[in-house]
């Protein structure tokens, strides 16, 4: 029986679960990030390749930079 979601591949369990491996995997990360893997998606992957890999870089380095300050002001908090 094939994946509800992509329709390609077979689910990884025919009788309790709707899913292939890599949709089940989807399912678990909206499950646990929620609203942001659909920003992700929307945000990043609707570009051409070129632009996503911008984009990717830029977004990563967004986010390493909030963690780093939110590392700094912690150990900061701590002196
Ligand atoms: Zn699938």
């Amino acid at each position: 029986m094939y994946c509800y979601l992509c329709r390609n591949e077979y689910r990884e369990k025919p009788i309790t679960g709707y899913f292939c491996i890599q949709c089940k995997r989807l399912q678990d990360l909206l499950n646990i990030y929620g609203e942001r893997v659909y920003n992700v998606c929307e945000e990043v992957l609707v570009r051409t390749e070129k632009q996503q890999d911008k984009k990717l870089h830029t977004e990563l380095k967004k986010e390493i930079e909030k963690k780093e300050y939110a590392l700094r002001s912690k150990i900061d908090k701590t002196k």
